[in-house]
């Protein structure tokens, strides 16, 4: 398993060299896609000695050094137009336009059966989930300096992980937003640990996500654990790669015991499966 992985890792970095992308060596940077849902790899041509400010969609994206060059990780949300993307780069010597161009990824359709009022939803629950969006944008939208310990996350649970993310899905036959993030089936009660260091930013209980825990990482990397049965950390919390933070279950909108893995760059959601080691 691990040798098969290692294999495919040393196709996807070969077919990055032939296909003379921007590359970081000795940095552990995700797999580049750059597709909906993607990550972009852009390495900046700026000279300067501080950080440069890399703006996409209005949003902070991450930068991160390499040597005397800065390399810019760029999460490309999953309602992202094809075509070509712009992104602004701000150094003390001035303002800079890059673009690069966003693929097409086919992601499949899922069908899935859940309580009816957790499709209708009742005026309160309505009225819930619109209160829970502003507190998960405004976790999400968390910036703090230090760069991320790794941008290669190991899975915070073992378990079969399925690839539905960026799938279309479809609840008693309604149509909702795709699954932005990774699902690993796992049983109830399994430890949970965090993959990188962090500082939990928040814990709640949500309507559709049930016990979660969001994980600010650095630079707008921001992790989320959903459906959970136990929380075992607080708002502030500072957790090291390994730290439990709580237990899989299935609180929220969920048809089983799993662990939905959120992974949001830059305020997009993008796919666990690129970050993994
Ligand atoms: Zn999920």
């Amino acid at each position: 398993m691990r040798s098969a992985r290692a294999a495919f890792a040393s196709i996807v970095w070969g077919c990055a060299l032939l296909a003379g992308s921007p590359h970081a060596l000795g940095l552990d940077l995700p797999h580049e896609n750059a597709v909906p849902g993607g990550v972009k790899i852009l390495r900046l041509k700026s000279s300067a000695t501080s950080m440069p400010y890399v703006d996409t969609d209005g949003h902070r994206a991450l930068v991160i050094q390499d040597g005397a060059t800065w390399v810019a990780v760029i999460g490309i949300p999953l309602a992202a137009p094809l075509g070509l993307r712009q992104v602004t780069v701000r150094d003390p010597n001035g303002a800079q336009e890059l673009e690069f161009a966003v693929g097409d990824k086919q992601y499949t359709s899922q069908s899935l059966k859940v309580a009816p009022g957790q499709v209708d939803l009742s005026a309160a629950d309505l009225a819930r989930v619109n209160r829970e969006k502003i507190r998960i944008e405004h976790a999400l939208s968390h910036w703090t300096e230090p760069p991320p310990e790794s941008l290669r996350l190991p899975p915070p649970v073992p378990g079969p992980r399925s690839s539905s993310f960026g799938s279309r899905r479809v609840f008693n036959g309604q149509s909702r937003n795709p699954h932005s993030g990774m699902d690993i089936a796992a049983a109830t009660g399994t430890a949970v640990l965090a993959p990188i260091a962090g500082t939990v930013v928040d814990t709640g209980a949500y309507f559709f996500n049930g016990n979660t825990v969001f994980i600010d990482h650095g630079r707008g990397l921001i992790s989320m654990y959903c459906h959970l049965s136990a929380v075992d950390v607080k708002p502030g919390e500072r957790v090291a790669a390994g730290t439990r933070i709580g237990a899989v279950g299935m609180t929220g909108r969920a048809t089983g015991p799993h662990l939905h893995w959120g992974l949001s760059l830059n305020r997009a959601w993008v796919d666990p499966e690129l970050f993994l080691p």
